[in-house]
């Protein structure tokens, strides 16, 4: 699904990612921990080819083509989903609009024909109704003046709506109640499959109580610098991060 090697990324000149690498094969489930501003946000732009973020060394394949060639909207189309840690708004057009140009551009490039009104709003309103949001939400501008834990919400709609192959979600989980945390892990719950890969950044272990990873990574000043399985996410929360710079 993921092959990246000695992944190096600048933002704004600085060097943020220094030689990164981490394998995700279809139907895994991986974490991505790690302390403030190690780059796991930056991982995310990256991978989504978000602009300012200049890729300075490696490479990345994404179902074994060369991702950093394509284009942003090539690699959405091709099964690349990032949920935001911090979504975007965008005032003055609806949650209906956005989502049904994206599930048609995704159609059409499936060689499909659009999915007709009728069937474009059951399939929303149950979406919202799965992640416990009125469907009323549909009307409103996207994220506009939403909540925090509303506009996570919002972002794993629009990742239920176009089930991509690969779905990358940075800290999805921040700010929710335990309730909303529980929301949150059904509808990732939901998308697992065999031919799916899920990428969960993080910062506590609590969400992966919910969400049962395959692997936990800490990511440490821009590299991988240990991996491990459920466990290490139970010992990071025990011992912080400073123990893995100490042992390393
Ligand atoms: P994390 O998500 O792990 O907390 P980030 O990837 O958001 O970390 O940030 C990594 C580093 O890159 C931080 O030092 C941050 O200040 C810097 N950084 C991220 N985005 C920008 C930006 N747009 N301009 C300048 N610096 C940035
Ligand atoms: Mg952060
Ligand atoms: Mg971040």
């Amino acid at each position: 699904m993921l092959t990246i090697k000695n992944l190096q990324a600048n933002v704004e000149g600085k060097p943020i990612l220094k030689g990164l690498d981490l394998e995700i094969k279809p139907g895994e489930v991986h974490a991505i921990m790690g302390p403030n501003g190690s780059g796991k946000s930056t991982l995310g732009h990256v991978l989504a080819g978000r602009p300012g973020y200049e890729i300075t060394g490696g490479s990345i394949f994404f179902k074994g083509e060369n991702l950093i060639e394509m284009e942003t909207e090539q690699r959405a189309r091709n099964g690349l989903f990032l949920a935001f840690q911090y979504p975007v708004e965008i005032p003055g057009v609806s949650n209906m609009e956005f989502l049904k140009a994206s599930v048609d551009a995704l159609q059409e490039h499936k060689g499909e024909q659009p999915m007709d009104s009728v069937s474009f709003l059951r399939q929303a309103r149950e979406m919202y109704k799965q992640v416990d949001l009125d469907p009323g939400f549909l009307k409103r501008g996207v994220n506009e003046g939403f909540s925090g834990g509303e506009k996570k919400r919002n972002e794993l709609i629009q990742m239920l709506m176009l089930q991509p192959a690969l779905a990358i979600l940075d800290e999805t989980d921040s700010g929710l109640d335990i309730d909303a945390l529980q929301v949150v892990a059904e509808a990732v719950n939901s998308l697992r499959s065999c031919e799916r890969s899920i990428v969960m950044i993080t910062h506590y272990q609590r969400l992966l109580d919910y969400i049962k990873p395959d692997f936990v990574h800490v990511l440490s000043d821009g590299k991988i610098v240990r991996s491990g399985d459920k466990s290490l996410a139970l010992e990071l929360e025990e011992k912080g991060y400073g123990w893995i710079s100490e042992v390393e």
